[in-house]
């Protein structure tokens, strides 16, 4: 052998054991006594309970190459913290929540409040008795308002549909316009369906306030993480019993790992590869633009019922009332999901319910593998509940 040659033989064998060695290394089964899918608030919230509290050790499995799931938000180029996934404000009753989520963040005083364009101008949104001015003339605003106090009383919350079902000549009028100038085509275009297609308890969700005061909700604790929330989910991962695997999918890793416990938050009809169809979600996408002044519009939250494809405009700087003279506006649209944008609504219709319905028995047979968030659940949480619900299931699974 000539000493090129014998080099090269060299070179050859060191190549092939590094090769044989970084496939074995790949592909040797890991063991992590907790796996956690999903590194949204819920996955979040749960790897911090097992690792501060339980004090074991913790693997969350991530597609996107972010933590903190549609929570997730960013500083740009303007110094402002944009909401990447749509506005996020935070608001809950329980105080059990509220107390948890203040270990890992102060909160900035932030309480929500929008508006809505309309063919009058832009009104305070959700309704109370000052949209109900902006959006009649006086006479009839005063019959209207004299009329829902006496039915309901001052201070109540009724929704859009009760007004629509009422006997009353003045409500039936008032829920008219009312519906054609916000409810319609915003829960239309939301949704790509009929209203009548659509459960009441989705428009339900915004009320309508017999109040004077304009708030977008009424709950104790409202806030937003004063650093943003992507600073608050970092906080809950800093223990070094937790390990974070970003931009990888679960179906790409799952024969690799071997665990006692997994917490599944991706859609329930991933884990079973769709062996009963696929569970539908509508989608959104947000048209992120900076522009160079100091305000685009007056509050953080405009919608546009009456737009044809966009339902709400997001001024970011508002949220944690940052200062530049320069602003950061979101256009969002809603869209179905497709698989390749994000899942965000689970759509509550009874035909899905059924498909859900199959794959949560198919999840009680299984052992040791528990399924919780918007997606694992299949249910249109806000944060507070999406929290709530991982602390519930954390304790139903380790303090029993
Ligand atoms: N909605 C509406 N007009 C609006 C805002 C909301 O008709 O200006 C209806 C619509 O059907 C929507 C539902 O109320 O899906 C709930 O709205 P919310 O703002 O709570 O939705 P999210 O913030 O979760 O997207």
């Amino acid at each position: 052998m000539t000493r090129k040659s014998k080099i090269i033989t060299a070179v050859s064998v060191l190549a092939l054991v590094f090769g044989a060695v970084t496939i074995y290394y790949k592909n040797r089964m890991v063991y992590v006594p907790n796996v956690i899918v999903g590194a949204g608030l819920s996955g979040v919230t749960m790897a911090e309970r097992i690792a501060n509290d339980k004090k074991e050790k913790v693997l969350i499995i991530e597609k996107r190459d972010h933590i903190g799931g549609n929570v997730y938000d960013y500083k740009d180029s303007n110094g402002i913290t944009v909401q990447k996934y749509g506005i996020h404000a935070f608001h809950a009753n329980s105080e059990r929540v509220w107390t948890y989520l203040s270990r890992f963040t102060a909160w900035h005083n932030y309480r929500h409040k929008a508006l809505a364009e309309t063919s009058k101008g832009n009104v305070n949104f959700p309704v109370n008795l000052n949209t109900i001015n902006q959006l009649f003339d006086k006479e009839f605003a005063e019959e209207f308002t004299a009329k829902l106090l006496a039915k309901y009383g001052m201070g109540q919350k009724i929704s859009i549909s009760d007004l629509q079902n009422s006997e009353d000549e003045v409500l039936q009028r008032g829920a008219y316009i009312m519906y054609e100038e916000l409810f319609k085509n915003y829960t239309i275009k939301q949704w790509g369906m009929r209203v009548d297609e659509v459960d009441p308890s989705v428009i339900a969700r915004v009320p309508i306030y017999l109040t004077y005061e304009d708030a977008y909700f009424t709950d104790k604790y409202q806030g937003i993480p004063k650093f943003g929330y992507t600073a608050m989910v970092q906080k809950m991962l800093d223990n070094p019993l937790i390990e974070i695997r970003l931009s990888t999918k679960w179906e790409d890793v799952r024969g690799k790992i071997k665990y006692d416990k997994l917490f599944f938050s991706g859609s329930i009809d991933t884990f079973f590869d769709y062996k009963f169809g696929k569970l539908p979600y509508r989608s959104l996408h947000f048209d992120i633009t900076q522009l160079p002044q100091e305000y685009y519009q007056e509050m953080a939250q405009v919608n546009h019922a009456n737009h044809p494809s966009m339902t709400r405009s997001i001024e970011h700087k508002y949220l944690l009332d940052e200062k530049t003279d320069h602003t950061t506006v979101s256009f969002e649209y809603p869209e179905a999901f497709d698989g390749t944008n994000e899942r965000y609504y689970p759509i509550n219709k009874p035909e899905n319910a059924d498909l859900y319905a199959k794959y949560q028995q198919e999840a009680d047979k299984l052992k040791n593998v528990y399924f919780f968030g918007r997606l694992g659940d299949y249910k249109y949480y806000n944060m507070d509940q999406a929290v709530e619900r991982a602390l519930d299931l954390y304790d139903k699974v380790f303090k029993k």
